[in-house]
């Protein structure tokens, strides 16, 4: 079974794990394709220049070639192709795709790439083209999904590749996520991409590998076959492919056409060659405009192949700072087809999904990038929570933003006035009460951004709590520390929770430096503490306990196999294989309680995974134990 675990996250990208029997790969990674025809710069090489763990070759080209076959068979194709790192090998499938029929059958490759120690095996799918109809789609989907039970039995040390096709059809990719993910296959590609990613249709790229991921296991690397540009890696990972391979840094070189972080240009175009690798720092265009063309193909392809490792290392930056979106909508900046991609992640059904995964708080604030900023899950989230979880007073005062945290500035009115104070902000009305946590404080807006969704979220707002905007003021002011904590509770743990977590006598300890709230007692015990950085709350032990008392299993919890108990007592975090069970609403880096199956308390802990990744993975931290 394949050794994969998630270390960071953000969006629906993870940056993991993957183990093989050539060592371990930090993921999301680049593949480069090999041509084993074609070695225009060697494995070998690629492992020196640009640190790759990991790259992928054709096993059906070299199955075809007489020679090569020969020596893969007897020597292995780490031999063969020089490398000491992880191979993966790719099928025939998409000769196929390009040359109509193969002379090889499913279970002969199959058997061929694993005698030949590949590390990582793919099955021969059938690819789905993006205009097969319903019935040509479903028929070559079900053959796939055929091939790859038969694939499982004959896979014996290699990790096997399950393809997913489904072409254009929803229920089709769903059928095929939902098959595979039954069977003991190691790694998910998803097929039947490459034509969409040449004609730019980004769109239709993102609903295939958003009908596919919404259905597969999630503790499985997933990987999007031929993806080879920089200006879809931010998309595709963000939407949580981990593995992608380039052949374009091999196939542009041969006609000259140079990648950049924003495109591809003509080399016969470029008067300046705008980048900085070891490549161009030495060669002006014009001195690679007149070299030898085999030696130019082969310094394209060296250029290309640093850009796009950079670019790698950029998104994987972005994941572990968590501004992946912000990334991602740069790049539609530069090509606006990738818009059409962020048109549809807009639609309420996959922002629901996207949610499930999106961290509750980040390192980096949230930078407004595009008009599609306030469509991203976590903006989702806050107006969600608004609506359900926050428990408005009869009466509303209607304020602009002035700067964060807006309380600093209306404090003096949020004491007096005998109601709520709502600032007016792109996110949607904000309760001063909620000013601090995150987003809300930690964003940066440009001074004037289109509100209609915040004013379409207050009139529903007002209209559901009956809420009026009559001007009533107290002439005793009222404890606005208290009224943030308990709006704080209930927007991060549920509605009601405040009553439950506050039902006694209160004490609220603040930072004599920033006047900020610090830790929460209620009844002499230490309930909560409220971090400086993103606003939340840490939960304490006292507090999980009053919680559990008050609420029925499996909310706030986390459960875990009798044999983890006595690690977890010492401080150990909790590993995914050992948890039976949590509450379904617990998001990424969420607080939650660890007990035992008789629901004993244990520990409090942030999760690393949501439930449903919780229960698939099996390798890897779920939960990050923080207090016994
Ligand atoms: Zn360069």
């Amino acid at each position: 079974m394949v050794r994969f675990e998630i270390r960071y996250r953000d969006a629906c990208g993870r940056l993991g794990i993957l183990e093989t029997r050539h060592g371990k790969v930090e993921t999301p990674a680049l593949l480069p394709v090999i041509n084993p025809n074609k070695l225009l710069i060697s494995p070998k090489e690629m492992g020196k220049l640009f640190d790759t763990k990991i790259i992928i070759t054709n096993a059906y080209i070299i199955y075809k070639h007489k020679d090569l076959k020969e020596r893969a068979l007897t020597e292995g194709i780490h031999e063969l192709l020089d490398f000491k790192g992880v191979i993966m090998t790719d099928s025939g499938t998409f000769q196929s795709y390009v040359y109509g029929d193969i002379d090889v059958k499913p279970r002969e490759i199959l058997e061929f790439q694993r005698e030949i120690g590949s590390d990582i095996g793919t099955i021969l799918d059938v690819f789905v083209l993006p205009d097969d109809d319903h019935e040509e789609a479903r028929k070559k989907v079900r053959e796939t999904i055929k091939r790859a039970r038969e694939a499982v039995d004959a896979k014996g040390e290699m990790l096997l590749a399950c393809t997913i096709q489904g072409g254009k059809h929803e229920d089709l990719r769903e059928e095929c996520a939902k098959e595979m993910s039954k069977l003991d296959a190691d790694v998910f590609p998803i097929g039947g991409v490459v034509p969409l990613m040449e004609k730019q249709l980004y769109r239709e790229l993102a609903k295939a590998i958003v009908h596919t991921k919404m259905h597969l296991d999630p503790s499985k690397p997933v990987h999007l076959f031929g993806a080879g540009h920089p200006i879809t890696f931010p998309l595709a990972v963000a939407l949580g492919c981990d593995l992608l391979d380039s052949a374009a840094y091999a196939k542009y070189a041969s006609d000259d056409r140079m990648i950049f972080p924003w495109g591809t240009e003509k080399l016969s175009e470029l008067e300046e060659i705008p980048c900085h690798c070891p490549i161009c720092e030495e060669i002006s265009a014009n001195e690679l405009k007149k070299m030898e063309k085999e030696e130019r193909e082969r310094a394209i392809a060296m250029h290309n192949l640093y850009v796009s490792f950079s670019e790698m290392k950029r998104v994987r930056e972005a994941i572990r700072r968590g501004n992946l979106w912000e990334l991602v909508e740069e790049k539609s900046a530069s090509n606006p087809l990738l818009m059409d991609a962020l048109d549809f992640l807009r639609e309420e059904k996959i922002v629901k999904w996207m949610e499930k995964f999106e961290p509750i708080s980040k390192p980096s604030a949230f930078f407004y990038t595009s008009k599609f900023s306030l469509y991203r899950p976590i903006v989702y989230r806050y107006r969600k929570r608004l609506m359900e979880r926050f428990v408005p007073k009869s009466r509303v005062k209607l304020v602009p933003e002035v700067e964060k945290p807006y309380s600093r500035h209306y404090r003096g009115l949020w004491k007096k006035f005998d109601g709520d104070v709502l600032v007016l902000s792109p996110f949607g009305p904000v309760p001063l009460a909620l000013d601090e946590i995150y987003p809300i404080a930690q964003s940066v807006f440009p001074e004037k951004v289109e509100k209609d969704g915040c004013m379409d979220l207050l009139k529903r707002f007002m209209d559901k709590y009956k809420i009026t905007e009559e001007e009533k003021y107290l002439e005793k002011g009222k404890d606005v520390d208290f009224e943030r904590v308990k709006a704080v509770v209930d927007f991060q743990f549920g509605k009601g929770v405040s009553e439950v977590l506050l039902n006694g006598k209160v004490d609220i300890v603040k930072s004599e430096r920033t006047e900020k709230i610090r830790n929460v007692y209620c009844d002499g015990k230490h309930v909560l503490s409220m971090r400086a950085h993103d606003g939340l709350f840490t939960l304490k032990p006292a507090g999980a306990k009053k919680l559990m008392r008050a609420y029925p299993p499996l909310r706030f919890r986390v459960v875990v196999e009798d044999e983890a108990v006595p690690f977890i007592k010492e401080g150990k975090n909790v590993f995914a294989k050992f948890v039976v069970d949590c509450d379904p609403e617990l998001r990424p880096y969420d607080e939650c309680i660890i007990v035992t199956k008789s629901d004993e308390y244990i520990a409090v802990g942030r999760c690393l995974l949501n439930r449903e990744e919780m229960l698939s993975f099996n390798y890897g931290i779920a939960v990050k134990t923080r207090e016994i």
